[in-house]
């Protein structure tokens, strides 16, 4: 939730964007505005990366006003596509077949479409996933933030019926939705939200005596969820030192990220291929012999740019999977 409290107009928010070309007097002029709830041309240009979440020096929480006023103000999809969007990911039936576990992974809606990244002993542990546990992240992209909040407490209901006390969340929109969203939209959540590279971390610890360096320079691909959850990102780095890989230096990485910009396209605010293009050759130019992505949604969108300039994608598990010797690096 924004916090006006909190916000000292320094303007930080919207002249470090990345998708939108504005000076600090415009800035200024733009966050006044917004803070008293009124239209800015910006909220047509955000494509809703999160990242001045992140940005912003005093926590204040910019994008989350921003979600509010493009909800308000901007309508880039009409009423019944976003229905029927909602619609179909709706759960109404009851629930069955619950683990009785302390530890749980929800997949989210990847456990069919994403079936190959979730194989092998390291995902060993029980599971549930499909629409009933969807986590809803995706309408705060379309523009309609009061859907996310909406189904936001039945997910969390849902997942506190497994009984589980610890929540292995495969998705990193998850993540965010149950470590931060959920939270601060005042709901409780019963159990601990665990994140999938904390679990990595976890499991390459306790196998380290089968761990064989992968020795591969990569380029991470940070998505755009992780801006709401920055305090779990040691874990990142933890990882790639356990399994032996380099994390390059590069423009596009931790704080600097580029999002996919897939978001452009479903919002109709642009081509997103000329940014695709250079998050791609920035992690080539910087020495990256692959990319490891966290979110398939990344990798989905970023594959043609990827392809085109003979960059492997490698996700992260699958990484793990690779020093396990599950899999050949080749
Ligand atoms: S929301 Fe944060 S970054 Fe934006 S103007 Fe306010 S204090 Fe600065
Ligand atoms: S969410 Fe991203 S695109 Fe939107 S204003 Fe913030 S930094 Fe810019």
């Amino acid at each position: 939730m924004f916090q006006l409290e909190k916000c000292n107009l320094c303007g930080e928010c919207l002249v470090q964007c990345q998708w939108m070309d504005v000076d600090l007097e415009q800035a200024v002029t733009w966050k006044k505005l917004m803070n008293a709830g009124e239209y800015v041309p910006g909220l047509d240009l955000c494509i809703t990366c999160y990242a001045c979440n992140e940005i912003c020096p005093n926590n204040a929480k910019p994008f989350d006003l921003i979600a509010e006023l493009q909800e308000k103000y901007c309508r880039f999809f009409p009423e019944d596509a976003i229905a029927a969007t909602e619609k179909q990911y709706t759960f109404t039936g009851d629930l069955h077949g619950l683990p009785d576990t302390k530890r749980v992974m929800t997949t989210c809606v990847f456990g069919k479409d994403e079936a190959a990244l979730i194989q092998g002993g390291l995902y060993d542990l029980p599971r549930v996933g499909g629409k009933p546990y969807f986590c809803w992240v995706l309408f705060s992209h379309m523009g309609v933030e009061s859907i996310q909040r909406k189904h936001a407490r039945d997910l969390v209901d849902r997942l506190a019926k497994t009984g589980a006390e610890e929540v292995v969340c495969f998705h990193d929109d998850c993540y965010a939705m149950l470590a931060r969203i959920a939270p601060g939209y005042g709901i409780d959540v019963p159990f601990r939200p665990v994140h999938l590279v904390e679990y990595l971390v976890e499991y390459v610890k306790k196998n380290m005596d089968r761990i064989r360096p992968v020795h591969m320079d990569i380029a991470y691909q940070r998505p755009c969820a992780s801006r709401h959850t920055p305090e779990k990102e040691h874990f990142i780095d933890e990882l790639f030192e356990l399994v032996g890989v380099r994390r390059v230096e590069r423009a596009y990485d931790r704080e600097k990220a580029l999002c996919c910009a897939a978001v452009k396209m479903l919002l109709g605010i642009g081509d997103p291929a000329e940014a695709q293009e250079r998050n791609i050759m920035d992690a080539k130019e910087s020495g990256a012999q692959a990319m490891v992505y966290l979110c398939p949604m990344c990798r989905n969108n970023l594959s043609a740019a990827a392809q085109k300039n003979e960059l492997p994608f490698i996700f992260i598990g699958d990484l793990v999977r690779m020093a396990l010797g599950e899999i050949s690096p080749a």
